[in-house]
């Protein structure tokens, strides 16, 4: 859905759509497994476009620490201003001080939708996404995910990342 600036000049745009799973590409072996709701309104403010409303997805991301597909559902309400990209290009060397204000730019005639929610979901994801506080992990040895039970394997003696020091040792 693109927010055309000539369209938001005469009037604000409803957004009420769902995109499909599989439309975005997250990387990283992020993916969306329910549909991504978006509700709220586009404006102009000036030449700004300002995105108000609330987002809704079920997102999956592999755990940290044992790679387990784990559900991370985002709920969350957005108020964002996207300033076009000549204003900056003209004012390069003025630093931007919107301390409240979430800001990000678009090119051209408008901005799309799209983009921007993706972008929103991104941030919304924890940098390091673990399925619970207390994961256990895989195994360093056996490789077993130690959530599933106690592989049997027993901490080895010698700690491995001081094995390449043992050869100065006399
Ligand atoms: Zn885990
Ligand atoms: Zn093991």
């Amino acid at each position: 859905m693109f927010l055309d600036i000539h369209e938001l000049q005469k009037h604000p745009i409803i957004l009420d759509i769902k995109f499909p799973s599989g439309k975005f590409d997250y990387g990283e072996g992020i993916s969306q497994t329910g549909d991504l709701a978006v509700k709220g309104i586009a404006e102009l403010h000036v030449d700004a476009i300002r995105l108000r409303g609330s987002l809704k997805v079920e997102m999956a991301a592999p755990c940290a620490r044992c790679l387990e597909l784990t559900p991370f559902p985002i709920d969350q309400a957005f108020d964002l201003f996207y300033s076009p990209i000549s204003t900056i290009a003209r004012e390069e060397e003025v630093e931007i001080q919107t301390p409240d204000l979430e800001v990000g730019f678009y090119h051209g005639d408008g901005l799309q939708l799209e983009d921007a929610m993706r972008e929103q979901v991104l941030l919304s994801l924890p940098m390091k996404s673990i399925c619970r506080i207390d994961c256990a992990g895989l195994c360093p040895q056996c490789g077993q995910n130690r959530n599933a039970g106690d592989c049997g394997c027993h901490p080895m003696k010698v700690d491995q990342r001081w094995s390449p020091l043992e050869k100065f040792r006399s």
